[in-house]
């Protein structure tokens, strides 16, 4: 079963410039267990894509379609209910732990909190837990360092105690929003080892520009360009054999395969391209290209790609 079915999802913002078309009629799915990776540029729509599951969108945006999650749509729950499914069942990682963490209670007392919040655990077994937790996400001496403010971790530590957090309400779906973000190689590597273990059983939403990233823990890739859904494949099929130009590009512009960029830029979201949103910069490009949108072309084994090549 799914665990999170997205569909026909549109997030638009209006600005004094125009509509700003942050995602568009994006279809996706999560099954249980599995890690699915949104890869794109910055700018893309990944992270607001991953702020409209958990409707943590500014009030201004319009968001339609359907986010399906266990079942429920939570697009249209009431916002208490969509409160217990916030932290308790779908959590986020940031990508910046360190504005993410209170600089003034110490890293246990946070984690502390959303076990009694969540948890509804008493405060001697949620002392145990969080100590058990930073165990988990291998923190040294966690018994000593749980009484530490979050300025006495290094960075990489600072994420390990965001999987910690994440972890304390053991959640069914974590969205992780480019949690290795400005971690040096090591430690990137570290954590990225961390995350996969500890979503073995939990599925995982996650978010970045790094394609390596993405390809060491998850099982399938989606791409994502001005707002849309370009690519979905399994993570060793999209590396051996991509299928769109975009990410075709993606890959070749990455320093292991050549560090040859794409041409020109991507669009502005308020003047988006007519047809393709990908043909000023694609190679391949025809007059239908510039007419008309493509749909979303289902190929053998679960593969999806936008793109009038593969019609
Ligand atoms: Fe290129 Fe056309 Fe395919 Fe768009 S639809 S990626 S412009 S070939």
């Amino acid at each position: 079963m799914s665990r999170l079915e997205i569909s026909n999802l549109r997030v638009l913002f209006p600005t004094d410039d125009g509509l700003v078309k942050a995602t568009n009629d994006v279809d996706l799915g999560i099954e249980e267990g599995e890690n699915l990776g949104l890869i794109g540029e910055s700018g893309s729509g990944k992270t607001v894509l991953g702020m409209a599951i958990l409707r943590l969108l500014p009030k201004d945006a319009r968001v339609e379609g359907v986010v399906r999650f266990n079942g429920r749509d939570l697009l249209s729950l009431r916002e208490e209910e969509m409160r217990r499914v916030r932290g308790r069942e779908i959590v986020m990682i940031l990508q910046n732990p360190t504005s993410a963490l209170n600089p003034v209670l110490t890293v246990g007392s946070q984690i502390e909190e959303v076990l009694r919040l969540h948890k509804g655990v008493d405060k001697r077994s949620a002392r145990k837990r969080v100590v058990e937790l930073l165990k988990m996400v291998r923190i040294r001496d966690a018994s000593k360092r749980v009484r530490d403010y979050p300025h006495q971790f290094s960075g990489g530590m600072k994420e390990r105690a965001m999987i910690a957090m994440a972890l304390a309400s053991d959640p069914t779906l974590i969205i992780a929003d480019e949690p290795t973000k400005g971690l040096d190689v090591t430690v990137k590597r570290e954590i990225l080892k961390l995350l996969k273990e500890v979503t073995e059983r939990k599925s995982m939403l996650f978010i970045t520009h790094d394609l390596a990233s993405a390809a060491e823990i998850c099982e399938r890739i989606a791409v994502m360009y001005a707002g849309e859904i370009l690519e979905v494949a399994k993570t060793e099929d999209l590396l051996d054999d991509p299928l769109h130009p975009y990410t075709e590009g993606f890959l070749n512009s990455l320093p292991s395969r050549g560090l040859k960029p794409i041409r020109g830029i991507g669009p502005s979201l308020i003047d988006l391209p007519h047809g393709c949103k990908f043909h000023p910069r694609c190679d391949h490009a025809t007059e239908v290209c510039m007419r008309e949108h493509p749909p979303m072309l289902q190929i053998e084994d679960g593969r999806q790609v936008r793109c009038f090549l593969h019609a």
